[in-house]
């Protein structure tokens, strides 16, 4: 029988694990600290726990972290890992050193359901929700953990559409029986969920950023097919009505494609939607995949458009491409890999 997972349970979990084998309440912050703070890779290591607490937790239990299948390396220092998840697929893990800064890309789903054009996890369709310990084991398996300063849920899968794991791992990152890192250092992307970002912006104190791509409806349905069902007018509602602290940053993702969505024309309904939204604008290069139709403007456009929008009021910086020789966009890798696997057993 499969044991389960220790590593990714809350603090409510943990507290469930205690009475279900009889031990006192307080056992539940001591095992959370021996997960999140001490680290420790098996419950042997629970030294202040009984020997016979341990051997009866470990009847059923297991800590439940477990090493990435692969790794790639860029010139530029990016890594991108392979963890195998549910049984037989395969995530992307993104670690981007960056000066005093080391950043962790995670993804929340193997494949996605979304579908937009553009984006290679979208053609390998939905395989599965990764539960809080497939998403926290990317974290805390990364060689590089402990160098980590920043993350974002920007990997595979459309974050928001996996919301009560997700807000799990962010529990577990941020609270104080947890890791303890502060909200501020986490990000999480939307392609526009209305359900979902009222339930992120409500329960969680991280960071916010949606992926816009057009400022035009029409344009974005062709690109994003989520935005039939949830326009970005009333993604913008939300955030405008929503309280948010100063802390907190709401960000929008806006991928430039030639000669469609970088025109003056965009520029100026980008500045007439996001009048009144203290927000910015991340531009992002797009990194080709096989069989796309779009291509990545020249620098020069890009410059241009940014300094457009900065002219306008939006503060709006240019992500740098990273990992470019490694496969840089999400998806590519981990589907190699499955087509590798498929001819595998093909054969
Ligand atoms: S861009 Fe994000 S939401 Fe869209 S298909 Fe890709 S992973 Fe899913």
């Amino acid at each position: 029988m499969q044991k389960e997972k220790l590593y990714g349970k809350n603090i409510n979990d943990l507290i469930a694990v205690t009475r279900r084998i009889g031990l006192p309440g307080f056992a539940a912050k001591q095992i959370a600290d021996w997960l999140y703070k001490k680290e420790i890779s098996s419950i042997e290591e629970m030294t202040n726990l009984s020997k016979k607490t341990r051997d009866l937790l470990s009847v059923d239990y297991e800590i439940g972290l477990y090493v990435p299948e692969s790794v790639s390396e860029s010139s530029d220092g990016t890594k991108k890992y392979l963890y195998k998840v549910l049984k037989n697929k395969y995530i992307e893990t993104a670690y981007i050193p960056d000066d005093d800064r080391a950043t962790i890309c995670v993804s929340s789903q193997a494949g996605c359901k979304m579908g937009c054009l553009f984006c290679m996890t979208g053609k390998q369709g939905f395989q599965g929700n990764l539960s809080a310990n497939e998403i926290l084991n990317q974290f805390r398996s990364l060689p590089e953990f402990r160098n980590l300063t920043n993350m974002v849920y920007m990997g595979m899968g459309e974050p928001l559409d996996n919301i009560p794991e997700v807000l799990k791992s962010l529990e577990i990152l941020t609270s104080e029986w947890g890791y303890g890192w502060s909200p501020t250092r986490i990000t999480v992307s939307t392609i526009g969920l209305i359900a979902g970002i009222k339930d992120f912006l409500e329960k969680s104190r991280c960071h916010l950023a949606v992926s816009l791509h057009s400022p035009f409806d029409e344009e974005r349905r062709k690109l994003m097919p989520i935005q039939r069902t949830n326009t970005v007018e009333e993604v913008l509602e939300i955030i405008r009505n929503f309280d948010l602290n100063s802390q907190r940053r709401v960000s929008f993702e806006y991928i430039l494609f030639k000669g469609m969505n970088d025109t003056p024309r965009h520029i100026k309904e980008l500045a007439r939607i996001l009048n009144g939204i203290k927000c910015r604008i991340n531009i992002i290069r797009f990194h080709p995949i096989p069989g796309s139709q779009f291509q990545s403007p020249n620098l020069g456009t890009t410059i241009n458009f940014k300094e457009a929008l900065n002219a306008k009021g939006i503060l709006t910086t240019i992500r740098a491409s990273r990992g470019v020789d490694i496969q840089a966009a999400c998806g590519l890798l981990s589907t190699i890999e499955q087509n590798k696997k498929t001819q595998r057993t093909d054969q």
